[in-house]
């Protein structure tokens, strides 16, 4: 591992009136994959949605690859590198498979050859969206859509994929292979920041660890570290 690829200072964030993240500090180390841990309400989602452009900041300053992108509209991370799959998929009702992940790739400016390429490595990495490449996004099981969400952020080719709960709703043997699907993809070269309310795959999967609560960013830590502390695991672990 090496750079920084992320770096958010003091954010400040919310809805209208309601502030909902008050300070959050955190980095991304290039080749890495990080998650933010935290009960319900946080405010994890909120911070995802203003790294990748989806909501104002108030307060503070995110750096991707050392360039200030405070501000920025969610088409300007995409064009820097960093790609949201969204809590819930939000695939395309009435969009094949194919069609959603070419929505992925719509801000590319490399040339159809590279974007065939990509889509073809999508097709060997989660193979069930081969077979189904012709089938509405939207009528496939919870599995495959959250594999056509992580697929399609990856036709962005970006630096950095921000994953919002990773294994909601879905059956252990397909989070299994999930797992081992983003650690291609991290060893392929794509760093990732994962919200994850299952605790225990968060710690299976991450390098590094945030904890989340009240809207602040309030400990972090090697994963394995941040397994072995007793208050994590009262906390978060129902032990
Ligand atoms: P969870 O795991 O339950 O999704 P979280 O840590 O991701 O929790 P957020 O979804 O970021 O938390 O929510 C944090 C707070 O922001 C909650 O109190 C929530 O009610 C509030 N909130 C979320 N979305 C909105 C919105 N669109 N308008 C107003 N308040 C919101």
């Amino acid at each position: 591992m090496t750079g920084t690829l992320l770096k958010v200072e003091g954010l400040e964030t919310g809805y209208g009136d309601i502030q909902v993240v008050w300070r959050a500090d955190l980095e991304v180390r290039q080749g890495a994959i990080t998650a933010l841990i935290g009960s319900n309400g946080a405010g994890k989602t909120t911070l995802l949605r203003a790294l990748s452009g989806l909501l104002p900041l108030r307060n503070g300053a995110i750096f991707v690859s050392g360039r200030d992108l405070a501000g920025a509209s969610p088409q300007q991370f995409v064009e820097h590198g960093v790609a949201h799959v969204p809590e819930g998929r939000r695939l395309i009702t009435g969009l094949s498979v194919h069609d959603n992940l070419m929505l992925g790739a719509y801000r590319r400016k490399d040339g159809k050859q590279a974007i065939r390429a990509d889509l073809e490595r999508m097709y060997a990495l989660f193979p069930r969206l081969a077979e189904r490449r012709r089938q509405d996004a939207t009528t496939m099981s919870g599995g495959e859509q959250q594999m056509c969400a992580i697929a399609r952020g990856l036709m962005a080719a970006p630096g950095l994929l921000l994953i919002d709960e990773l294994s909601l709703g879905l059956a252990p043997a397909i989070v299994d292979q999930l797992v081992t699907t983003l650690e291609r993809v991290r060893a392929d070269g794509t760093s990732i920041l994962l919200v994850e309310q299952d605790v225990g795959i968060a710690l299976e999967l991450a390098d590094f660890v945030y904890v989340m609560d009240q809207g602040r960013t309030v400990r972090n830590g090697p994963a394995d570290e941040i397994a072995a502390d007793p208050s994590i695991i009262a906390a978060y672990m129902g032990t």
